[in-house]
């Protein structure tokens, strides 16, 4: 008889090498409330991560959860050959939310699909196969999705047919601008991207851009960078594609989307969303122009694409995050936790930089004494906040150096206070341990 195996053992056998877990000993949530989960074994946790910020809100939110069942109880799923009141509902909120004139929306199962989207609708109109994207960013894990990540920790491969140009920007404290005023930083990108215009065969289709880079380690250029990159790409005729999967539905605190903190050249052409819309439900999609929007001459279908379950979720959510003003919550707590993870990490010298905007917090870590990523603190880290009882995420160009805080936008300031002070003890072990 062979014994029972454990359900990480079971995973490794049947899942990809590459579908990475958190923690040594791996986390099995079973159930959620507010701003806590609970794992397999009842102990409960601080969620700080929100399951990659597509708990928004918050676990289990009655609105949501009533939406759903009773959604399910009537059908479950009808597809988009029929009219779909949930669907139109939600696009008619989120295009009014979009900012994009005379917007259309298309919705689909992830954020890579909703990229994919924008990618067919960007080559298809500017008829090129060129795109423009940022250097670290992450977009995606489909074939053309990994094409434009410039984030080489998760880009598997680069046999994309799309032709990819890297440029700077995304990342304002590190590389070869680093050390340049925010004005002189721009300036610097901004002739940078002439140049490589050009220096480009053929026109470009767009430019690909994360607000605030995810994946990336929640890093941000400058306030206005992609206004300035705007004025460039106009003349050239290139669109503009803000990729909020990350940073929409207020997560930053000061806006409701990411692309506003360089809202002077107006909305981009087209924008990408997914993860917290629907607080867990699978929905993406994309908010174009109509006239890119419908440049497709084939038609063009995602089955599972505004399913009216999602849709159901993604409307309950959406008006309680709205009626809650939770954006307006996360700048001001945000801007508190922010505060006190920077003065908690005063003379730490595994502590390169806290930073972030809103619920949308990283802090870069490195080897003591140098400039140099360290992903084995953030993983020690990881270790001792989750003993503390606090889930955290990471990220960064270098396999994980940075911290990840994006807990679902409804935390109270007294959780905020006592995540930053598990946090603080994580970050000070890891300190005595690297030091
Ligand atoms: N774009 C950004 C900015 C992301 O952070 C992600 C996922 O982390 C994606 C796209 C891909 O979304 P999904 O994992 O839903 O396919």
């Amino acid at each position: 008889m062979t014994e029972p195996r454990d359900l990480h053992e079971r995973h490794r056998a049947v899942l990809p090498d590459w579908l990475s877990l958190y923690y040594e000993r791996p986390l099995e949530l079973t159930h959620g409330e507010g701003r806590h989960v609970w794992d397999a074994d009842g102990r409960r946790y601080l969620d700080f991560f929100g399951g990659i910020l597509t708990t928004m809100t918050a676990h289990a939110l009655p609105e949501v959860t009533k939406a759903v069942s009773e959604q399910a109880g009537r059908i479950l799923h009808t597809s988009t050959l029929y009219l779909d009141r949930p669907m139109v509902e939600l696009a008619e909120r989120i295009a009014g939310l979009s900012g994009i004139p005379d917007a259309r929306v298309f919705f689909t199962t992830s954020g890579t699909e909703a990229n994919d989207t924008a990618l067919l609708l960007a080559t298809t109109y500017r008829q090129s196969n060129q795109i423009l994207a940022m250097r670290n960013s992450y977009h995606g894990r489909s074939f053309s999705a990994v094409g434009i990540t410039g984030n080489r920790a998760w880009s598997p491969t680069s046999l994309s047919p799309l032709q990819t140009l890297y440029v700077h920007g995304g990342v304002r404290t590190r590389g070869p601008y680093a050390h340049l005023d925010d004005a002189e930083f721009t300036a610097a990108c901004v002739a940078d991207l002439e140049d490589m215009l050009g220096q480009t065969r053929g026109g470009v289709a767009a430019l690909i851009a994360e607000p605030v880079q995810g994946v990336g380690g929640f890093t941000a250029p400058p306030d206005g960078l992609y206004a300035a990159f705007r004025e460039v790409l106009q003349q050239h005729g290139i669109l503009w594609i803000s990729d909020e999967v990350q940073t929409g539905w207020g997560r930053t605190g000061d806006h409701f989307w990411g692309w506003q903190a360089h809202g002077a050249a107006g909305p981009p052409d087209m924008l990408t969303f997914a993860k917290g819309i629907g607080n867990g439900m699978s929905i993406g999609g994309v908010v174009a122009r109509a006239d890119i929007m419908n440049c497709l001459d084939a038609n063009s279908i995602s089955t599972f694409g505004g399913s009216p379950v999602t849709m159901a979720a993604g409307n309950a959510n959406l008006i309680h995050l709205l009626e809650h003003d939770l954006q307006g919550n996360a700048r001001r707590v945000g801007g508190l936790l922010l505060e006190r993870l920077r003065s908690a990490c005063a003379g730490l010298g595994v502590v390169r930089e806290v930073r972030g905007r809103g619920l949308m917090i990283g802090v870069e870590l490195v080897r003591p004494g140098t400039d140099e990523p360290s992903p084995e603190a953030a993983s020690l880290v990881l270790e001792a906040a989750r003993e503390g009882g606090l889930l955290i995420g990471k990220g960064g160009s270098h396999l994980g150096s940075v911290l990840r805080i994006a807990p679902p936008l409804s935390l109270t300031v007294a959780e905020a206070e006592e995540g930053a002070d598990i946090l603080a003890r994580a970050l000070r072990t890891a300190d005595g341990a690297f030091n």
